[in-house]
C-alpha cells in the first residue's frame, strides 16, 4: 500500500511538471485533420510548431489547452495554464489594471501593478484598451498571461502582423518573461527565425491528416 501511494505521488508529481500529448486522431465532421501526435514538454522547455496555413496548428493548441475536448486521445498538463492569442482579447470597458485583476482575482493590486511595470505599462494602469496602441495591448495581454505564473504557456502566433521592430521587442520581452517564470511553453508561429530564437525544439506539423515531424528537413 505504501509503495502504491508513493508511486501514485511520484506519478502525480511528474504529471505536474510535464505536458503529455497523445492524440490519436481529430476529425471535423468526416475530415480527419490530425493524425497520431505524441509530444512531451518539460517544465522550462519551449516548443515551437510551424507548418502551412490550415494544417491544424490552432486545432492542436486548442486540444492541448483543453478548449477542444472532442478528439481521440489523451492530454495531461498542469492546471495552471495561460494562453496568448493573435488578438489581445482584452475587456474594452475595463482599465489595464482591471484587465489583470479580473483575469486573476487573487493577484492583488500591488502584484498587478508590478506586472504592468514589467511590460512597460506602469503609467497606463488606468487606461482602457482602446486608449492603448496595438503594441501596448499585446504587452498587456502578455502581462495577463504571465501574471498567474503559469506552468504551461500556450501562444498562437503572438507576434503576427506587428511591424518587425515591435515584433522584435515583444520577442525580447517574451524571452525574458519565459526565462524568469520557466513555464513549459508551446507556441505556433509561421516564422522560422522566431521559432528558432524562442524555442528549444522546433517541430513541423504537416500532411493530411497532420503529424508532427522535426523542424529541419535534414
Ligand atoms: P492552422 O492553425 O494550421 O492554420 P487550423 O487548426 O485553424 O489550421 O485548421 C485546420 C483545419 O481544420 C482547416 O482545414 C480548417 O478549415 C479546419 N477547421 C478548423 N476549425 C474548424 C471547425 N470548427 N469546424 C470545421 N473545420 C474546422
Amino acid at each position: 500500500m505504501g509503495a502504491t501511494a508513493a508511486l501514485g505521488a511520484a506519478r502525480s508529481a511528474l504529471a505536474q511538471r510535464m505536458i503529455q500529448v497523445a492524440v490519436k486522431s481529430k476529425y471535423f465532421g468526416t475530415t480527419q485533420v490530425l493524425g497520431e501526435i505524441d509530444l512531451t514538454i518539460e517544465r522550462g522547455e519551449t516548443v515551437a510548431v510551424i507548418g502551412p496555413s490550415g494544417v491544424g496548428k490552432s486545432t492542436l493548441l486548442r486540444i492541448v489547452a483543453g478548449i477542444d475536448t472532442s478528439f481521440d486521445g489523451k492530454v495531461s498538463h498542469p492546471q495552471s495554464l495561460a494562453m496568448v492569442f493573435q488578438e489581445p482579447n482584452l475587456l474594452p470597458w475595463r482599465s489595464a489594471l482591471d484587465n489583470l485583476l479580473i483575469a486573476h482575482p487573487k493577484l492583488g493590486t500591488d502584484r498587478a501593478a508590478q506586472m504592468l511595470d514589467r511590460v512597460g505599462l506602469a503609467e497606463k494602469a488606468d487606461a482602457f484598451p482602446g486608449q492603448l496602441s496595438l503594441g501596448q495591448q499585446r504587452r498587456l495581454s502578455l502581462a495577463r498571461a504571465f501574471a498567474c505564473a503559469p506552468d504551461l504557456l500556450i501562444m498562437d502566433e503572438p507576434f503576427v502582423s506587428l511591424d518587425p521592430d515591435l515584433a522584435g521587442r515583444m520577442l525580447d520581452l517574451t524571452e525574458t518573461l519565459i526565462a524568469e517564470h520557466r513555464p513549459a511553453t508551446l507556441f505556433v508561429t509561421h516564422s522560422r527565425p522566431e521559432a528558432e530564437r524562442l524555442a528549444n525544439r522546433v517541430l513541423t506539423l504537416q500532411g493530411t491528416p497532420a503529424q508532427l515531424g522535426p523542424g529541419r528537413n535534414e
